[in-house]
C-alpha cells in the first residue's frame, strides 16, 4: 500500500486498534490516506480506496499543470467519506498557484483544515446572497460561496469557496488568495473516480503543497 493513514484534522499519525483508528488530540476518527509522493501508481491506489466516492480535479488540467496532492478519508474502502486532489500550475498573475478541491459527508473536518477555518464544516456564509461562481460537475451547476478565514493566523494566503453537491460539502482553496480571479463560470471538476485509460494522459507529481 503506497498510501499511509494520518489524522484529517491534524497531521498526526494514528493509532490502530482492532479497525478503530486514534489522533492523540482528536479522538477516534476515520484516517486520511495519502501517498508520499503523488504517482500514477498511488492514485490507483486512491481510486481503489474510494470506489464508490467522487474524487474532483479541475478538468481539463492546463498545459504544465499536475496532480501534486491527494488523500481519501475512509477506515474501509466502502465507509469512505472525503477526498481530496490539489493541483498545481503557474499563472501569469500569480506565480506557482494551488487549487484543492475537498468533497466531504458534514463532519469530517478536512476541508476546515484545509481552508484553515475553526469549524468542522462551512458556515451560514454559505447560500447567503449570490454565489461567487458556479463550477460544473457533470451536468450539474454548483454555486459556491466565499467562506471568510479571517480568523486563521496571519500568513493564511489561500481564498476559500464552498458549496454542496450531491448532498456533501464541496470545497476549493486556492493558494495564494489572488489566484481567485482564476476561478470562473466555466470551471469543470471532473469526477475521475470511473476514470480509465485518460488518466495515463494526466501528469503527477511536483512539491505536494504544505495544508
Ligand atoms: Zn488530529
Amino acid at each position: 500500500m503506497s498510501l499511509t493513514a494520518s489524522c484529517p484534522r491534524c497531521s498526526a499519525p494514528l493509532t490502530e486498534w482492532s479497525g478503530t483508528w486514534a489522533c492523540p488530540d482528536h479522538g477516534e476518527t476515520a484516517p486520511l490516506w495519502k501517498p508520499g509522493e503523488a504517482s500514477y501508481d498511488a492514485f490507483g491506489h486512491h481510486l481503489r480506496a474510494s470506489p464508490q466516492f467522487p474524487t474532483y480535479l479541475p478538468w481539463p488540467l492546463s498545459p504544465g499543470w499536475s496532480v501534486t496532492d491527494f488523500g481519501v478519508v475512509g477506515a474501509t474502502p466502502e465507509s469512505a467519506r472525503a477526498t481530496l486532489t490539489c493541483s498545481s500550475g503557474n499563472s501569469a498573475l500569480d506565480g506557482p498557484v494551488d487549487v484543492l478541491v475537498v468533497a466531504e459527508e458534514p463532519g469530517t473536518g478536512l476541508g476546515a483544515r484545509c481552508a484553515g477555518t475553526a469549524t468542522d464544516d462551512p458556515g451560514p456564509e454559505v447560500g447567503e446572497g449570490p454565489p461567487t461562481v458556479k463550477v460544473r460537475i457533470g451536468s450539474q451547476a454548483v454555486p459556491l460561496w466565499p467562506v471568510s478565514t479571517s480568523g486563521s493566523d496571519g500568513d493564511w494566503d489561500r481564498s476559500v469557496f464552498a458549496g454542496e453537491a450531491v448532498g456533501r460539502w464541496l470545497w476549493m482553496v486556492l493558494r495564494p488568495a489572488s489566484a481567485m480571479l482564476l476561478l470562473r463560470d466555466d470551471w469543470i471538476l471532473r469526477d475521475v473516480s470511473g476514470l480509465g485509460p485518460q488518466l495515463l494522459d494526466m501528469s503527477f507529481g511536483g512539491a505536494p503543497p504544505s495544508w
